[in-house]
């Protein structure tokens, strides 16, 4: 392993010239930060737009023969205010003419939007002073528009071992007829961790405009603690349930590469962040709880049928209705006599009445029930394996708080605890498992 650090910026941490030097700051000050993967402008507050955004537009208008000269003036106006602040030499204008024209002849949704990386990544490396290397010449597809791990690898060793410091754009890469491909909405996350892992860096810096990932959302349970150490394990058990920060694909070709990933503050770099690491490193956390998260809008299909255990074929039956429809379901708990599945309204759109009507018809159970508006949470943390009085605090700090418990699913790796309940108790029932363990 190098004593390489890969770092990336999020577009809140270069969304105008004050937070470029604040990036730069940070770049200087430490010489193992080598490769430097920016992301196109955010945000400056709640109510600008995204750069990416609105070259998405951009797009949108000339595919409907409409004039987009409004918004890309907008966009325009965006990077000469950040070139003219920061007072570099290089030529924007001449960038975003090239680039204009290339949209108005009808350039694809991805090589439009691949932009905001591009320019972002042209003005950045002139500030730095440091080499500009563009996504496409190393980041590569394949003709189906697939990731080509191999040749990315390749071409990323071959092109980055013999420069010192670089900065190459995120979000997007080249199909081999030189087409631009971008991977999915905020994909610099996954750019970055390709790049780690094929420089073998020793550490992958995401910086971001938040101190890394909190215990549990602080919408719903007030100032939570930070966590400084959580797995990839966890991270995707947390992600799942709605904590997001980090791209959910950024998390593999790190974690294949076994390289840590701490995320950063660029308004507050002196805070630790969080440092996701691999699944069995870390210290020892017996009986503690690495975070919980949650989300609303689940309905449970709930049957029961006498002698359901001994009847061959019933649980296939009930599943391939589901699949029939196209539906995915998120948790299956069941008793002796009784089979439940837990499914994302999202999923079940306008369906519900004619899945039901399905599994009366090919399983033929007693009752059926449909409790809507259920709630999951999932309370996680290696800490919890082996360790015993977990649950015990989880249910004692519900019943407590008077919240009903309708469903408990714990999986074999003791990682993970989810519960089900109402969403009326949603936001009490998060708050008391947070206060049963900090
Ligand atoms: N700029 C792209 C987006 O807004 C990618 C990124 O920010 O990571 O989705």
């Amino acid at each position: 392993m190098n004593n390489i650090v890969v770092v990336k910026f999020g577009g809140s941490s270069l969304a105008n010239a004050e937070q470029f030097r604040k990036v730069k700051n940070i770049i200087l000050s430490d010489e193992r930060r080598r490769y430097i993967v920016p992301s196109a402008p955010g945000k400056r507050h709640s109510k600008d737009y995204k750069i990416t955004d609105l070259f998405y537009l951009c797009h949108a208008h000339v595919q409907q023969h409409i004039s987009f000269d409004g918004v890309f003036e907008i966009i325009e106006e965006r990077y000469k205010e950040i070139v003219r602040e920061l007072d570099i030499s290089l030529d924007i204008g001449g960038y975003l003419k090239e680039i204009k024209n290339k949209i108005a002849e009808g350039a694809t949704p991805d090589y439009t939007a691949s932009r905001g990386e591009y320019l972002n990544g042209l003005i950045l490396a002139n500030f730095l002073n440091v080499d500009f290397v563009d996504a496409a010449e190393v980041i590569l597809f394949d003709k189906y528009g697939y990731f080509d791990s191999e040749s990315t690898k390749k071409a990323i060793s071959e092109k980055l071992n013999s420069i010192e410091r670089a900065v190459i754009p995120g979000f997007y890469g080249a199909m081999p007829d030189g087409n631009i491909k971008t991977f999915s909405r905020g994909g610099s996350d996954i750019t970055g961790s390709i790049i780690a892992r094929d420089v073998e860096a020793k550490l992958y810096e995401n910086w971001t405009d938040v101190s890394g990932f909190l215990m549990a959302d602080p919408r719903i349970v007030e100032n939570p603690k930070p966590i400084e150490e959580i797995t990839y394990k966890e991270l995707r058990e947390l992600a799942y349930m709605g904590a997001t920060v980090l791209h959910e694909e950024a998390i593999f070709p790190a974690r294949e590469g076994c390289i840590p990933i701490n995320i950063k503050n660029t308004n507050a770099p002196e805070d630790k962040g969080t440092i996701i690491i691999n699944d069995d490193e870390g210290k020892n956390q017996m009986g503690t709880i690495t975070g919980i998260a949650g989300r609303k809008d689940f309905t449970v299909i709930a049957v029961e049928k006498a002698f359901m255990n001994a009847e061959i074929g019933f649980g296939r039956r009930l599943l391939s209705i589901l699949e029939a429809y196209g539906v995915s379901f998120e948790n299956m708990p069941s008793g002796i006599d009784t089979m439940s599945v837990v499914i994302a309204d999202s999923q079940l759109d306008n369906k519900l009445d004619k899945i039901l009507e399905e599994i009366k018809r090919q399983c033929n159970p007693d009752t059926i029930q449909v409790i809507p508006n259920m709630a999951l949470i999932a309370t996680v943390g290696r800490g919890m394996a082996r360790s015993i009085g977990i649950s015990e605090k989880i249910f004692t700090s519900l019943a407590r708080n008077n919240v009903n418990i309708r469903m408990i699913d714990q999986g074999s790796s003791e990682m993970n605890i989810i519960i089900g309940i109402e969403a009326s108790d949603f936001e009490r029932a998060i708050n008391s498992i947070y206060n049963a363990f900090v």
